[in-house]
């Protein structure tokens, strides 16, 4: 017997009743090349919204199926295999992962990742060490042009989250000289600046965005990570310097709305965009997954030698994973949300 997670609805603003828990069996005997894994950690993310949509706005997304098991980023334990590569308590991921306790997977599209990689820390295969360290490593180095000794200004929207805690960390050792992050609550904030080292955090559900971004970034703002579009993101660009760099990477205040990807911007902004000729490219990480193990690796060694700080939000139990979902949607998660399935 085991649990999974069917999406039961859909609509604007997600809700916890759009996941329903349902029992289920697997067959019991494995076909060649198949492989019996036990789910550790699952992931959720933004663009899971997307998915729950008709048309998911992306063509490497599908749109998730009423009644049918979701899926997403997953961690867990091969149990059993009639797979050549993939032995009995290998830790595998997987992109496709379904929200079940166990799962029947073909072992030819498992990867295999190694546990010393995270010193054992496994959840850290879906953030830091997995695609949301890419994101940040990749957005920065791809869409940036962070360059050592041009004392840069970086601005991080949706700091306090999985992409935007790493993307400012890494941005400072790439060699910004101030780094200085933005999201939706004084704790939040003050984990950004006591815990990552960013040299200031702004709270924008209390603070006025344009006039503390003016005083934390005297000389202007040189690189902005944007993960959240909309108006903090159009407060940001006016205020950037020429020959700035926009890393297009998420923009999850529009995604609860039907509009395209990327969501237009006003004319003002457009402007203000060419005659400062600032670039502002749209980045994906999965067209950079060539350069995905050497990333992991420098990923790895930062997370291990505490260069970089790792901040997770742990939920125990799959049966809570749509409220987690719904909870992360709206800022209750602080860095990665993560829910933990199984020891
Ligand atoms: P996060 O861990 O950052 O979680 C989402 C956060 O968004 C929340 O914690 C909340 O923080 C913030 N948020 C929600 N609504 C709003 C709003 N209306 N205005 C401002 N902030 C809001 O998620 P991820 O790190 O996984 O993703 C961050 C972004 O990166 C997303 O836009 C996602 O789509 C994008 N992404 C892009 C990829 C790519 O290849 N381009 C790959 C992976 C992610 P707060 O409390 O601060 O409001």
């Amino acid at each position: 017997m085991l649990n999974i997670l069917v999406l039961a609805g859909k609509n604007g603003t997600p809700v916890p009743e759009n996941f329903r828990l349902e029992n289920s069996t697997l067959t019991a005997d494995l076909e060649d090349g198949e492989v019996l894994v036990r789910t550790l950690y699952l992931s959720v993310d933004p663009y899971m919204r997307c998915r729950m949509n008709e048309d998911t706005g992306a063509g490497y997304l599908t749109p998730w199926l009423l009644s049918e098991c979701v899926d997403g980023g997953g961690v867990g334990v091969v149990e059993s295999s009639r797979c050549a590569g993939c032995t009995k308590g290998d830790v595998v991921t997987n992109f496709n992962w379904p929200w079940q306790t166990h799962a029947v997977m073909k072992g030819s599209l498992l990867q295999k990742v190694h546990p010393q990689l995270v010193d054992g820390h496994l959840s850290y295969f879906l953030g830091a060490v997995g695609i949301t360290g890419l994101t940040a490593l990749l957005g920065v180095r791809e869409k940036g042009n962070v360059t050592k000794g041009a004392n840069q200004t970086m601005v991080v929207s949706g700091a306090a989250g999985a992409c935007g805690s790493i993307a400012g960390q890494i941005g400072r050792l790439d060699g910004c000289v101030r780094v200085v992050g933005i999201s939706g609550s004084d704790e939040k904030c003050r984990a950004l600046v006591e815990d990552l080292g960013f040299d200031a955090a702004i709270n924008y559900r209390q603070e006025d965005i344009p006039a503390r971004l003016k005083e934390r970034c005297p000389q202007g703002i040189d690189v902005y990570f944007d993960n959240v579009g909309g108006d903090i993101s159009d407060t940001v660009i006016k205020q950037m310097n020429t020959g700035g760099h926009v890393i297009l990477c998420g923009q999850i205040s529009q995604y609860n709305k039907d509009v395209p990807y990327p969501p237009p911007l006003s004319e003002e902004i457009q402007e203000a965009l060419q005659s400062k000729n600032i670039t502002r490219e749209r980045f994906m990480v999965l067209n950079y997954m060539n350069k995905a193990d050497s990333a992991l690796c420098e990923l790895s060694q930062w997370v291990k030698s505490g260069q970089i700080k790792v901040l997770e939000s742990v939920v125990d139990g799959i049966e809570n994973m749509g409220d987690a979902f719904c909870s992360m949607m709206k800022g209750g998660n602080t860095g990665k949300q993560i829910i933990k399935i199984s020891e």
